[in-house]
């Protein structure tokens, strides 16, 4: 698709505030994705980042499948895969060490291990190239909204004009506070200090000591990280909430305490901070004012899913508001996305609970550790738990009907390449196996795909831009109720 260009931006004076139609509050992974959705369905979107300069410290993050299939979606894996590393689909879930199971129904059946400055420069890249403003140094202080549209003032004063907001500006989100939205769970019990240094003992020393503190301790770490450089990951001494990054002899007391040595470490190239808080925000929406992302859940980082609930949040949010914008949404589309997306939260800060016992170095705990680590034997339960983490077993709640109603469709061969190749420009698809169907007056929303080949065990199958399955059979009146149900009134 070619990016639509800016027009419609009305010249501002000093009482006329700029306006859009959305403006993100945070250009992390969560707003850039967002900003990327709504573009392709030529929304005038700005993004407001309080940082002047993007984030350095280099965590690798992983992306699980279900993140991997949407960058597929959108022709975006084939640029992020070169920045990362694959790694075997596994070993996730409270990071017991077992393979993964037979039966991943996905092309996508691996991690990739990329830095999250990577994926970010990435995604915003992405954004900008299909049209997106970002605007960096304005951190969102204020806003109002009215029947019309929210009025967003910045920390220096200036104030912006949208129809939408959507706050994606992290865990301690000013656009939460500012909605007076509740973020109730459990604070903080336990603190982790994690970074990046050069060590001054030899490698041989370091296995020895590190594979005796992790017989108890699980969360320890020190490997290496690149050439010369080692990742460490150590308990901290208590719960501070601190904002400020821990320093070097913040790690060196710690890893006295823990290992009895530390192990000369030195030159560190990021030190960070992180505690093992789990919230839910009450609300996802408050009238013209959205939360996605970390802003609107936080857990502890095991199993790696805060980044791909937050781009999963986006990718469901996306063409919802898009549609919403372009003025042809259902009325009760909008709600759908706290409808779908807080249960899938609630899921994961509840997996994320139950690992982080599996990690407590308490003799019960560890008697259960050591009994789901024997059940995990059983396929059908590490492929549930896998299923968990990596978002792949999401079934939305569309109402009764088939298993694979409100599931993913996984990608597959069709006559014109694969699936997920028709999906770039966030349309939806109709794939008409029987060749009996059409998508009518809905065509300026919808795709239509006829392929009798198409290895999938049903006639029809109707699915929404972010590849969920919204209907399946063989009627075209029945199916125009449910294009009617997602996409609205047809164009004819
Ligand atoms: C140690 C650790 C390891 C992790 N590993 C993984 C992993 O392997 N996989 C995974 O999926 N997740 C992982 N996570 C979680 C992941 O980093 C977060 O879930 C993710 O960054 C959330 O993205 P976000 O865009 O919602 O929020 P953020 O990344 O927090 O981005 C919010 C943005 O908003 C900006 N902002 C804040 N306030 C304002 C304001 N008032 N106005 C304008 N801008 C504002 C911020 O500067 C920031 O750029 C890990 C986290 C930690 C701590």
């Amino acid at each position: 698709m070619q990016p639509a260009q800016f027009t419609a931006e009305p010249p501002s004076t000093d009482r006329t505030p700029r306006t859009y139609d959305v403006i993100i509050a945070g250009c992390g992974p969560t707003g850039a994705m967002l900003a990327a959705e709504l573009r392709l369905h030529d929304v005038r979107v700005l993004v407001l980042e309080k940082e002047t300069e993007p984030a350095s410290a280099v965590r690798i993050v992983g992306l699980h499948i279900r993140s991997l299939e949407l960058m597929a979606m959108r022709g975006l894996l084939d640029r992020i895969l070169p920045h990362g590393r694959q790694r075997p689909a596994g070993a996730y879930f409270a990071a017991i060490p077992k393979p993964a199971p037979q039966g991943l129904d996905s092309r996508y059946a691996y991690l990739l291990g990329i830095p999250q400055p990577v994926i970010e420069r990435l995604l915003e890249e992405h954004a900008i190239e299909l049209g997106a403003r970002v605007r960096r140094g304005c951190a969102v202080a204020g806003l109002e909204q009215d029947d019309e549209g929210v009025t967003v003032t910045l920390a220096d004063g200036e104030q912006l004009r949208s129809r939408y907001l959507v706050g994606c500006d992290g865990g301690r989100s000013t656009v939460r506070k500012l909605l007076g939205v509740g973020f109730p769970g459990e604070p903080a019990r336990t603190e982790s200090l994690m970074g990046e240094m050069e060590v001054g003992v030899p490698q041989e020393e370091i296995a020895v000591t590190v594979a005796a503190v992790r017989e108890t301790q699980q969360r320890f770490w020190l490997r290496p990280a690149g050439i010369g450089v080692y990742s460490v990951l150590v308990p901290a001494a208590g719960v501070s909430d601190r904002v400020e990054p821990p320093t070097l002899e913040d790690f060196k007391h710690q890893l006295r305490a823990i290992a009895g040595t530390d192990f000369g470490v030195h030159s560190p190239r990021w030190l960070s901070c992180f505690g093992d808080a789990t919230r839910l925000a009450e609300r996802y929406r408050v009238d013209r004012v959205l939360l996605a992302g970390d802003a609107a859940h936080i857990h502890p980082p095991i199993g790696g899913q805060g980044l791909n609930l937050g781009v999963q949040d986006a990718f469901n949010l996306g063409w919802k508001l898009a549609a919403r914008i372009r003025g042809w949404a259902p009325d009760a589309l909008l709600d759908t996305y706290q409808a779908e997306r807080r249960p899938v939260a609630e899921e994961v800060l509840d997996n994320t609970r139950a690992q982080t016992e599996l990690l407590s170095t308490e003799p019960g705990a560890q008697a259960v550790r050591r009994l789901l680590t024997e059940l995990m034997d059983f396929d059908e339960v590490n492929l549930h738990l896998l299923e968990k983490i990596t978002a792949i077993g999401i079934r939305y709640d569309f109402g009764a009907g088939p298993d694979l109603l409100g599931r993913r469709l996984p990608d597959m061969d069709v006559k014109q390449g694969h699936l997920y190749g028709l999906l770039h420009r966030g349309r939806g698809l109709l794939l008409d196996r029987a060749e009996r169907l059409t998508v009518g007056g809905w065509s300026d929303r919808v795709d239509y795909l006829a392929d009798p080949t198409a290895a999938v065990d049903v006639p029809g199958v109707l699915l929404r831009p972010d590849g969920h399955v919204a209907w399946i059979g063989q009627d075209q009146r029945d199916l125009d109720d449910h294009l009617s149900r997602w996409f609205g009134k047809p164009a004819h």
